[in-house]
């Protein structure tokens, strides 16, 4: 007889890259809100439809004739979304681009986040973050070999009587300088920042630039919610600051810029002797991106550029229509007892949700932390789906933002008014 054949792999499976990064929150929390929400304001999309040039350049790429849609394109990017993008982004910076060299297409923002961190994150190298962050940033880097270091946006008292704003939320110059060392190799910017909705001021920005000018340091600029500033704010880019240019790549999504995130179209805008690294990444992971939704998004950027600055811009349109329905939020939120710091941009909204407390106990000595088991004990009991804030911390910063939740306001009328029932409802038991 042979020896059983050894079903289990003695050598150990997974590669070292991967330890401590197996975590996903948006795994648990997008599975629970299916299964509990009545009111999905969790994961961050819009619930409304893709406008309507957007589905009529989808229907036109599939059967308008040019069966090669259906075929490869070039793989750093289909030539008129490149060519697109690069006339876009040189009114937006005011300099001469090349849509060849200056603009690669990726499977959305996150794809490009993963190319930067690949191309320029060696062993040993930091990364600072600017908490709170988008998540995936942190696992991005640590698998690229990297380190991330982070440095806290600190809360302002707002003044008596008024709602904080994301504008309350600053760096501490001194402390931000102090994270810049010899070992620094990136900073990762996102204005407007997920989760907060800050936009951060020039002020702000100059000063982020002139570190890292100073300390030779590039900027991953992640700018997917560019268009989605409110109340006359102007979203300032990084990289036409003096000396920026050079050392920083633009991060943008077409699921954010264009309400269609299950397209996954995003890109990075750059100079080329940063881009070429990402093209090596690119060429030697994805390769390519559907070609029928790069099209579609092309003639989509096509339409906005003929009608740039006009009213029925969808770029003028989107924000002022996410306006309105942050303002609904926040009124039902304030009504609630549920504080909300008033968002700058992006389609997000942070609540304080002390208030609630006495109805989701505390429990000494667990390893969740609070906001994650009152956000899941509220979608499971209230119908209600919103995000833990300390989920865009780092494990060491976690348990100083526990009394916060995020919410999604690129939400129908329908959604806002079922989440406004439920948080009205839930107040009145409160009170009574
Ligand atoms: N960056 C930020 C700040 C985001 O919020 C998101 C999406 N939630 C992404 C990147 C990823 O964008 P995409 O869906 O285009 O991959």
């Amino acid at each position: 007889l042979s020896p059983p054949l050894q079903a289990k792999m003695s050598k150990p499976v997974q590669a070292r890259r991967l330890e401590g990064i197996d975590k996903n929150i948006w795994v648990e929390f997008v599975k629970l809100a299916a299964t509990y929400s009545k009111a999905n304001l969790g994961q961050g999309f819009p619930d409304f439809p893709a406008p309507d040039f957007l589905q009529e350049a989808l229907k036109r790429a599939l059967g308008g004739g040019n069966h090669m849609l259906h075929q490869y394109t070039r793989a750093f990017g289909h030539p008129p979304l490149v060519k697109a993008l690069a006339q876009l982004f040189e009114k937006l910076l005011g300099r001469e681009l090349d849509p060849m060299t200056n603009v690669m297409v990726t499977v959305g923002a996150y794809q490009a986040l993963f190319c930067c961190f690949q191309a320029f994150v060696d062993e040993g190298d930091e990364v600072i973050i600017i908490e709170p962050f988008f998540d995936c940033y942190e696992p991005m880097v640590k698998m690229a070999g990297g380190t991330p270091v982070f440095v806290p946006l600190r809360p302002k008292a707002p003044k008596d009587g008024k709602l904080m704003s994301s504008a309350d939320w600053q760096l501490d110059p001194a402390e931000l300088a102090s994270k810049f060392s010899e070992r620094t190799k990136a900073i990762v910017l996102n204005s407007p920042n997920n989760p907060l909705g800050k936009v951060f001021s020039r002020g702000e920005l100059e000063l982020i630039a002139e570190l890292c000018v100073n300390h030779d340091v590039l900027c991953i600029s992640d700018e997917v919610y560019e268009w989605l500033v409110y109340d006359g704010k102007e979203h300032i880019r990084i990289a036409s600051l003096p000396g920026m240019w050079d050392r920083t790549v633009i991060i943008g999504s077409a699921g954010k810029t264009f309400s269609a995130t299950g397209w996954k179209v995003g890109w990075t805008v750059g100079p080329d002797r940063l881009l070429q690294h990402l093209r090596t990444v690119h060429q030697n992971s994805v390769y390519h991106c559907a070609t029928i939704a790069q099209d579609a998004v092309a003639q989509g950027f096509q339409r906005e550029l003929t009608l740039y600055g006009k009213p029925e811009s969808y770029f003028v349109q989107l924000p002022r229509t996410l306006q309105q329905k942050r303002d609904l939020l926040i009124q039902s939120l304030v009504a609630a007892g549920m504080k909300p710091i008033v968002p700058e941009g992006t389609f997000f909204l942070v609540a304080d949700i002390s208030e609630f407390k006495s109805d989701v106990p505390e429990v000494p000595n667990s390893d969740e932390p609070y906001d994650y088991r009152f956000t899941k004990w509220m979608m499971k009991n209230k119908g209600l789906a919103a995000i833990p804030l300390s989920a865009f911390y780092s494990e060491a910063h976690k348990n100083n933002y526990t009394n916060f939740i995020r919410f999604c306001f690129a939400k129908e009328e329908a959604t806002l008014k079922a989440a406004n029932d439920i948080l009205q409802k839930w107040k009145k038991e409160k009170t009574s």
